[in-house]
């Protein structure tokens, strides 16, 4: 079951369960201010060690390369526990990952202990208006200025917008190139012309908004790789952390399963325990057959991630498409097992019923897995025959 796994990976397993056992408060489930909560975790996460899994060793990290299957299983643990604790470790990678796969010995030098030890907050901003899923269609625009850049544009859905201290942006060097002219930049949150507009409130806690880039100065030193290299680095990083959105899935369904077992032992109904009905049981194995295929997935991709393997993009979005997809239809029937209870406000069900929907959309909904997966499958050679 868990070949991927050495014996430090297991220990990692062990360690953050017993944090998620130890740690959590109501303050994480989405009651009190948010950005506190946020924060407070993240810092939290840092000081305890498990921000370091996003790093490599030579910056304040924990491996020499940053390895997916830890991402991973911190990710499936903490979503297990509670959905902000999993968004913070989550966009900490995400907006780390950049840096540590393109930075230079100074960019990483500066930027990447902070956020191993989660004394700084981290954000990826891609997304914009009018470019989601068609990322061509970005129009943020870094023009050279003397020893630097001027930033125009604005971008949003980016996590952390507000709280984040050192966002990693995507804007274009050269417009005419669409995608193959973006260039990638950090942008700290105390520069001039840089503002957050909105902070957009979702349906399960996620501290997330729109910034906005006027005439916004970036020195040289601050992009990312080389003018055009933006496309490359936004997509290698996502080829990593999307199975970590398919392990946060694998948290979230294994925790309604949980609940499921759990509940349908106790209650009752026509003097037995739901759990002696077939029609209870049926459910009960179909949830756990989707949750083992998910997780099957999702570590698999980890560790073609980790071993550097030339499938890692296919086998990612595999695992992302049918993690999420799998862990809404687990969450739901196990609702649905709860009967009016899941559905009370406050109840768990009702929680993670909020919780597992945004994983089916960001870092490329479901649709757009679905064009990776059949684009790789077009590619291939016909066998013999056909
Ligand atoms: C909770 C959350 C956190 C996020 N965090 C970040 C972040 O930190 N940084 C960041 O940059 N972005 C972030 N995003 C943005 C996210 O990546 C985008 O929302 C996502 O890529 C989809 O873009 P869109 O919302 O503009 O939808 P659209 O691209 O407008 O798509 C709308 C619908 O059309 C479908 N569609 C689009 N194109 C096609 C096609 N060719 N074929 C078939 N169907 C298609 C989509 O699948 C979707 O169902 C976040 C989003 C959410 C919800």
């Amino acid at each position: 079951m868990d070949c991927w796994f050495d014996n430090e990976h297991r220990n990692l397993r062990r360690q953050i369960r017993a944090w998620v056992k130890n740690n959590l408060s109501p303050g994480d489930h989405g009651q009190g201010n948010l950005e506190t909560n946020a924060c407070r975790l993240a810092n939290q996460l840092g000081q305890d060690g498990f921000m370091a899994y996003a790093v490599p060793s030579r910056f304040g990290g924990v491996r020499e390369t940053v390895q997916a299957r830890d991402l991973c299983l911190i990710r499936e643990e903490l979503a297990w526990g509670s959905a902000l604790a999993d968004v913070m470790f989550g966009v900490q990678a995400l907006g780390s990952y950049p840096i540590a796969l393109a930075g230079s010995e100074e960019q990483q030098r500066r930027y990447l202990p902070p956020l191993a030890k989660g004394e700084r907050i981290a954000a990826f901003a891609l997304t914009e208006p009018n470019a989601g899923s068609d990322v061509s269609a970005i129009s943020t625009q870094a023009e050279r200025d003397t020893n630097g850049y001027r930033l125009n544009g604005v971008k949003h859905f980016i996590s952390n917008a507000g709280i984040a201290h050192t966002y990693v942006v995507f804007a274009s060097t050269q417009p005419e190139a669409k995608a193959k002219g973006l260039s990638a930049f950090i942008v700290e949150s105390n520069s001039a012309g840089f503002t957050v507009k909105e902070k957009t409130p979702l349906l399960s806690p996620h501290p997330i908004g729109v910034v906005a880039f006027d005439d916004c100065f970036v020195p040289q030193h601050q992009r990312l790789g080389g003018e055009g290299e933006g496309l490359k680095i936004a997509l290698r990083t996502l080829d990593t952390l999307r199975c970590t959105v398919g392990a946060a899935a694998v948290g979230f369904a294994q925790r309604a399963l949980d609940e499921a077992v759990g509940y349908s032992r106790k209650r009752r109904q026509f003097g037995h325990a739901l759990a002696e009905f077939q029609g209870t049981q049926f459910k009960l194995a179909d949830m756990a057959t989707e949750l083992e295929a998910a997780r099957l997935l999702v570590h698999q991709a980890a560790w073609m991630n980790d071993q550097r393997h030339q499938e890692l993009p296919l086998k990612s979005a595999i695992a992302k498409l049918f993690a999420t997809e799998a862990a809404q239809r687990i969450v739901d029937q196990s609702l649905q097992i709860h009967g009016g209870n899941g559905v009370v406000v406050g109840n768990i069900l009702e929680r993670l019923y909020r919780d597992v929907r945004a994983l089916r959309i960001y870092e490329g909904t479901s649709e757009i897995q679905r064009l990776i997966i059949t684009k790789h499958l077009l590619k291939q050679e016909q066998p013999d025959g056909l």
